[in-house]
C-alpha cells in the first residue's frame, strides 16, 4: 500500500468579485482542515473570511508565493458536503464568483470569531462554538379543571376563569392582555383552589410561532390527490422531479404535507420554498398543525443570530424541515428527501441582483444531486416547467378539480371600451362592477379588488407642456402618495412634496393622472360606506402589516380588500366570493416576452381567490382587450389554451424555453461610458462564429427600458441561441468583465427573467 500523499494546500473561495479561488498552505498544526469550513486568510494586507473548497498536493502552476491560512473561524464546516457541491455547481452555471455565492448562502460568522482566532489560534475539531437555542421564552399556560367545585369567586377571578374555560388552553400573556398585570396572581389563586392547572413551557418568539396551534386531522385524500401522493412517495427512494399542476384550491398543499410526512418517516429532511413568506402565514400554520413546531421558518425578519441558530439546528439535525422564500434554497437541511417549490411560476424566485439565480431551477438541480424528490406546484405553471413536462424531464401530475365542494368561479369579462362610452363617475369603477360589489356586500360576503399599481395616482402631468414629473435619479414617473402628501419613485424611493410648478415650463397647471390602490381604496370607502375597506400593497405590508391585514380579513373585520399582485398569492379566504380585476390588460404592455404569461398567471391566480368556502364565487375582469388570448384563457380557466398560443409564439421566435438566453447588463454614472462598455462586450459576443452561421442572435446593446436608475445609465444586450454556444459566449464575456470593466459595472445574467 502506498502512503497517502499529504495535501498541504487548500483552495479557498473569498468574497471578492472574481471568478476564481485562491491557494493557501494549511495552517500549522491543523492539516486536517475540512472542506466547507470557514477560515481566515491573509489577502492584500487584510484578513478575509473564506471557505475551503478544495485540497491539493501542489500549488497551481505559475503560483510562486503561497501564504498560509491563519486558522479556522469555526470548529465544524458550515457547509455540509451536499450543499457545498451544489453551490459550486450553481456558481458555475450562473458564472458568478463562488466566494460571493458562498457568502450569500451562509449565515454571518459567529460574533468574535476573528478575535478568538487571534487570541487562541484555531479552534480544535469538535470544539463547540458558543451555541444557542432557537429564540424562545418561558410561558405559562393555563387550563380549566373540568368539574371544578362551585364556589364564590371575586370578579376578576370570575373573568379570568371564563377566559380560561373558553379556550382549551390559554397563555398567561393573553390573560394579561385582557385583565392586566394582576393576571399572574389571579391564576395562582385559582390554581390553589383547584379551578385551573398550569404548565410552563418554552415558546418561540418568532412571529410565525407566537400563537400556539392545534394539531389537525389530515382529511381523506381526493382520488387525484391520492394518485399524486402515491406516485411521488413511490419515487422517494430514487428521487425524481414532478410538476404538480393543480387548479387553485385543488389541495396541492395537502399533497406536499403527505409527501413531506412520508419523507420524514424515512428520516429524511424537507425544504419548502414559497414566493413571499410574509404573505403565507397560513401555509406555515398548516405545516405547524401537521408537524408541530420543529420547523425552521426562514424569513427576512430574522436577526443574524436567529438565522445562525436556524442554520445550526438544521446542520446538526435538530430540525429537519425548513420553509422560506427564495434564499431558503440554501438551507442545510440534513439528508434532503424532498424539495417543494410552491407557486413555482412566481417571478420572485429569481434573484435580480448580485448572484442572479433562479430558485426553481436550482431546486431541481439540488434535488437531483441529493437524490431527493423535487415537486414544482402551481395552478399556472411557468411555460418553462410545462415545456419540461412535455419533454419528459418533469413527471406531470394533475389535480383538475377543487378539493372543496365548489367548481372554479365563473368569470365575466367587461369590455372597458363600451363602458367608457357609457360614462360612469369613475372610469374604472364600472356599473357592472359596482353592482357586483353591492350584491356581494348585501349577501354579507367579502370581495377582493385587484389593481397592480400602488399609490394614489401613478403620474403627475403638466397640463400646458405635457411633461411628466420624473425622478431626478431614474427615468421613471413619480407616483403621487396622497396621504403622505408626497411624490415617490418606486425604484429608488426618492421622495418630494407635490410640485407647485412644472419643472419644465414653470406652469402651475399640474394634474395627477391615473388610478392607484390608494385612490381606489378611498373611492370604494366613499361609494360603499359603511363597508370596511383595507389595502394590501408594498406601502401597507411592511413589518407585520401583511399578516395583520390578512388576519383581519379572515376574522371578517374587512369587507373589501384592495391590493396589488400581493392579493393574487395563494390566500385561502373562505369569505371571499367576489374578485374584481380593475384593469386586466395592465401587465400586457410590459416590454417583456413573458408579459402574456405573467398576465395569464396574475388573472388566473386572483380569480382563484373567489368561492373557496361553501359559497359560490364570481369574478369580473375589466379590460380594453377582451379578445387577447391570455385574458380569454384566464377567464375560462384554460391553461392548455394559454399554453398552446404561448408555445407557438415562443417556438417561432426561439424565445425561452425553445432557445436559451443570456442578458449582459452594464451600468455607469456616465452615459457614454456605459454605452461603450456594452458595445465592447457585445463585440466579443458577435465575434463568435455561430453568429455568422445564424445560430446565435445578438440583440442590442440598447438602453434598458428603464434607461437610468439611481443615477446610473443602463445598457444591455441579449444573446439567444442553443445552450452550448451560448455558454461559450457567456464565458468569453465574463472573462472580459474580469479583466476590468470598472468603473462601469457589468454582469452576465444567465436565463434572465426581468427585461427591465
Ligand atoms: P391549493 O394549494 O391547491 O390552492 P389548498 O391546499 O389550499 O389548495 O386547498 C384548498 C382547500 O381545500 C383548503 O381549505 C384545504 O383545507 C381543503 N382541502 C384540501 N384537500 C382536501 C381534501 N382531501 N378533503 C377536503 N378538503 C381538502
Ligand atoms: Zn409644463
Ligand atoms: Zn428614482
Amino acid at each position: 500500500m502506498s502512503e497517502p500523499v499529504p495535501q498541504e494546500f487548500v483552495d479557498v473561495a473569498l468574497p471578492v468579485p472574481l471568478r476564481r479561488t485562491f491557494t493557501y498552505r494549511v495552517p500549522e498544526g491543523d492539516s486536517a482542515l475540512p472542506l466547507g469550513c470557514r477560515v481566515a486568510v491573509p489577502f492584500h494586507g487584510r484578513k478575509l473570511a473564506g471557505v475551503v473548497i478544495g485540497r491539493r498536493e501542489e500549488p497551481p502552476e505559475g503560483v510562486k508565493r503561497v501564504f498560509r491560512v491563519a486558522g479556522r473561524l469555526e470548529a465544524e464546516p458550515v457547509f455540509p458536503a451536499e450543499l457545498l457541491a451544489f453551490l459550486e455547481e450553481a456558481a458555475r452555471y450562473y458564472l458568478h464568483p463562488i466566494g460571493e455565492v458562498l457568502r450569500a448562502a451562509a449565515p454571518a460568522l459567529p460574533t468574535g470569531a476573528f478575535k478568538r482566532l487571534r487570541e487562541e489560534g484555531f479552534l480544535a475539531e469538535g470544539e463547540a462554538l458558543p451555541g444557542r437555542r432557537i429564540a424562545t421564552r418561558r410561558e405559562l399556560f393555563v387550563r380549566a379543571v373540568p368539574e371544578a367545585p362551585e364556589a364564590r369567586l371575586g370578579s376578576k377571578q370570575t373573568k379570568v376563569l371564563e377566559l380560561v374555560r373558553q379556550a382549551e388552553e390559554i397563555a398567561l400573556a393573553a390573560l394579561r392582555a385582557e385583565v392586566g398585570s394582576s393576571a399572574r396572581g389571579v391564576v395562582r389563586r385559582l390554581e390553589e383552589r383547584g379551578f385551573v392547572t398550569t404548565d410552563e413551557r418554552d415558546v418561540f418568539v418568532d412571529p410565525f410561532f407566537r400563537e400556539p396551534i392545534e394539531r389537525d386531522t389530515p382529511p381523506e385524500l381526493r382520488p387525484a390527490q391520492g394518485l399524486a401522493v402515491d406516485r411521488m412517495v413511490t419515487s422517494l427512494d430514487d428521487g425524481g422531479a414532478f410538476l404538480l399542476h393543480g387548479v387553485t384550491g385543488s389541495g396541492k398543499t395537502e399533497v406536499y404535507l403527505r409527501v413531506i410526512e412520508a419523507a420524514a418517516k424515512r428520516g429524511r429532511g424537507a425544504l419548502l420554498l414559497v414566493p413571499e413568506i410574509a404573505l403565507t402565514p397560513q401555509l406555515v400554520a398548516r405545516f405547524r398543525a401537521r408537524f408541530g413546531d420543529a420547523i425552521a421558518v426562514l424569513h427576512s425578519g430574522l436577526t443574524e443570530r436567529e438565522r445562525e441558530d436556524h442554520w445550526r439546528a438544521l446542520r446538526n439535525g435538530q430540525l429537519r424541515l425548513a420553509v422560506g422564500a427564495r434564499s431558503a434554497l440554501f438551507a442545510p437541511v440534513p439528508d434532503l428527501g424532498v424539495i417543494v417549490v410552491d407557486e413555482e411560476h412566481d417571478p420572485s424566485f429569481k434573484q435580480e441582483e448580485g448572484f442572479r439565480y433562479h430558485a426553481r431551477d436550482m431546486a431541481l438541480l439540488r434535488a437531483h444531486r441529493a437524490g431527493a424528490l423535487c415537486i414544482l406546484g402551481s395552478a399556472t405553471p411557468s411555460v418553462e416547467s410545462f415545456r419540461r413536462a412535455e419533454g419528459g424531464q418533469l413527471h406531470l401530475l394533475s389535480l383538475p378539480e377543487r378539493a372543496t365542494s365548489h367548481e372554479l368561479p365563473k368569470v365575466e369579462v367587461i369590455d372597458l371600451r363600451r363602458q367608457r362610452a357609457a360614462g360612469t363617475d369613475h372610469p374604472l369603477l364600472t356599473g357592472p362592477l359596482k353592482r357586483a360589489i353591492r350584491d356581494c356586500l348585501d349577501a354579507g360576503d367579502q370581495a377582493i379588488l385587484f389593481l397592480n399599481r400602488r399609490g394614489y395616482s401613478p403620474s403627475v402631468r403638466c397640463g400646458d407642456c405635457g411633461a411628466i414629473v420624473e425622478c431626478p435619479a431614474c427615468s421613471v414617473a413619480l407616483t403621487e402618495h396622497r396621504s403622505a402628501a408626497e411624490l415617490r419613485c418606486h425604484y429608488c424611493d426618492f421622495r418630494r412634496g407635490f410640485p407647485e410648478r412644472c419643472p419644465t415650463c414653470d406652469s402651475t397647471n399640474l394634474d395627477a393622472l391615473g388610478l392607484g390602490t390608494e385612490q381606489l381604496e378611498a373611492v370604494l370607502a366613499e361609494t360603499f360606506a359603511p363597508a370596511v375597506v383595507a389595502r394590501l400593497d408594498r406601502d401597507t405590508a411592511s413589518g407585520k402589516g401583511a399578516e395583520q391585514i390578512l388576519d383581519r380579513l379572515r376574522r371578517r373585520e374587512v369587507d373589501l380588500l384592495v391590493g396589488t399582485q400581493m392579493v393574487t398569492k395563494g390566500h385561502d379566504l373562505p369569505g371571499v366570493t367576489l374578485v374584481g380585476v380593475l384593469l386586466a390588460d395592465q401587465s400586457l404592455a410590459f416590454p417583456d416576452f413573458r408579459a402574456g404569461e405573467r398576465t395569464f398567471q396574475l388573472l388566473a391566480q386572483v380569480a382563484g381567490r373567489a368561492g373557496r368556502g361553501d359559497r359560490k364565487g364570481r369574478v369580473l375582469f375589466q379590460t380594453f382587450q377582451p379578445q387577447h388570448s391570455a385574458i380569454a384563457a384566464a377567464a375560462t380557466h384554460d391553461y392548455e389554451a394559454f399554453y398552446a398560443v404561448e408555445k407557438a409564439e415562443r417556438e417561432e421566435l426561439a424565445y425561452p424555453p425553445f432557445g436559451r438566453m443570456i442578458a449582459v447588463r452594464v451600468d455607469a454614472g456616465d452615459e457614454t461610458r456605459a454605452k461603450d462598455t456594452a458595445e465592447s462586450l457585445a463585440h466579443i459576443a458577435r465575434a463568435h462564429p455561430a453568429v455568422h452561421e445564424g445560430v446565435l442572435l445578438v440583440q442590442g446593446p440598447a438602453p434598458a427600458p428603464i434607461a437610468r436608475l439611481r443615477g446610473r445609465y443602463r445598457f444591455r444586450f441579449l444573446v439567444r441561441g442553443p445552450r452550448v454556444v451560448l455558454r461559450q459566449v457567456a464565458r468569453a464575456v465574463a472573462a472580459q468583465i474580469d479583466k476590468g470593466v470598472s468603473p462601469a459595472r457589468a454582469s452576465v445574467d444567465v436565463d434572465p427573467s426581468s427585461m427591465l
